[in-house]
């Protein structure tokens, strides 16, 4: 077995023992009742997180599987991709792939998507679709999603697709009140889950969308979900693991209070900022578009932060990120997500701080 470390990169978090625990329960059928209510007691918490009335769908997949098939399910014309970053211009390749005519809506990396641009070529009209990455992980940049569905909704036609993988929960977002179509997580970032399930919410214009759509296939098929949902079930046979796992991790969560979960991102990513500051390192994404729930750091001191990492790793059994993609050693990310608190994000910053040299 791999020596335990802990995990401050920005997903795979780090997963409680509790969590784990309730994660490696005996199996139980996904046709019977015990699964039902399983299925069934995690809904309303669910709905109350995504900040919406419509059913949650549980899919045994990373946030991709959801990601993709949603574009399978709802994509009749051009698909507009709003891209600053990794995980955003993936995106764009994946609606090529899978065929579909895309157009890239594209600012720089360490920029967020500013309302003015989207609202300009939505008006030049011929979009059928428009993704958004709420926080983008690689670039540690959160685009302000309440201006941009206030755009959105002048453009009723249009569908909203939004990924909430690294904010969801960390910081308010009500689906239902921003008139997003779809919204989808994943279970390894904000949630502190074990990797391996994506959870989405979809509204009645997705809904009646898809059912005129072909080819949607089986696995991700909308109507499948809702379909099975009606029942408390999945489709197919889900990670049964992972319900076990979100139950216990839903009662952590309600137990703590929404606000105080807020509050403790908050806290605990300000505490990331001070110590930014206080070595002299600059962010990579401005001010007021900065992540909440991890922090991406500019390396303009040009330390060797391979090096460092491996001083981290071996003196204190923790890693963090070293920079995702083309921005690999430029820049070092820090997460403050799931169960971290300021004891244990104090605790980081002064390993870090000692494994400099
Ligand atoms: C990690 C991440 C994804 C992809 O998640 P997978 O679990 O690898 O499918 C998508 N979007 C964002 C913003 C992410 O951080």
């Amino acid at each position: 077995m791999p020596s335990s470390i802990s995990l401050f990169i920005p997903g795979p978090i780090n997963v409680s023992k509790k969590t784990r625990d309730a994660f490696s329960r005996p199996m139980i059928g996904h046709r019977g009742n015990d699964f039902k209510k399983l299925y069934a007691s995690c809904q309303p918490r669910l709905q109350k997180l995504f900040g919406t009335q419509s059913p949650v769908y549980l899919s045994t997949s990373s946030a991709w599987g959801v990601m993709e098939g949603t574009l399978r399910n709802l994509v009749q014309g051009k698909v507009l991709n709003c891209m600053n970053g990794a995980f955003s211009d993936k995106w764009f390749d994946v609606s090529e792939r899978a065929g579909f005519q895309a157009e890239k809506l594209q600012v720089p990396w360490g920029n967020p998507i500013l309302p003015e641009l989207l609202a300009t070529r939505l008006k030049q009209g011929d979009i059928d679709l428009v993704t958004l990455i709420h926080n983008e992980t690689s670039t540690g940049v959160l685009s302000p999603l309440q201006e941009l569905a206030e755009v959105m909704k002048q453009f009723p036609d249009v569908f909203f697709v939004v990924d909430t993988v690294s904010s969801f929960s960390t910081v308010p977002i009500s689906m239902d009140d921003l008139g997003i179509d779809v919204m989808i997580t994943g279970s390894q970032k904000a949630l502190a889950l074990p990797p391996g399930m994506a959870f989405f919410s979809l509204s009645d214009k997705a809904m009646q969308r898809a059912s005129k759509i072909k080819g949607r296939g089986y696995y991700f098929d909308f109507l499948e979900f809702y379909k099975n949902h009606q029942a408390q079930m999945t489709p197919s046979t889900p990670s049964i693991g992972h319900l076990y796992a979100l139950e216990s991790k839903l009662d952590d969560i309600f137990q703590e209070g929404l606000e105080h979960r807020y509050a403790r991102h908050a806290s605990t990513n300000r505490l990331v900022h001070d110590w930014v500051h206080k070595h002299g390192f600059e962010f990579f994404a401005p001010e007021g578009y900065r992540s909440l729930s991890l922090t991406c750091v500019k390396n303009n001191k040009g330390i060797d932060v391979a090096a460092w990492i491996e001083r981290l790793k071996a003196k204190y059994s923790c890693i963090i990120d070293g920079g995702y993609g083309k921005i690999k050693g430029e820049t070092f990310r820090i997460s403050n997500m799931g169960d971290e608190t300021e004891e244990s994000i104090s605790q980081l910053l002064y390993w870090l701080e000692d494994c400099f040299s």
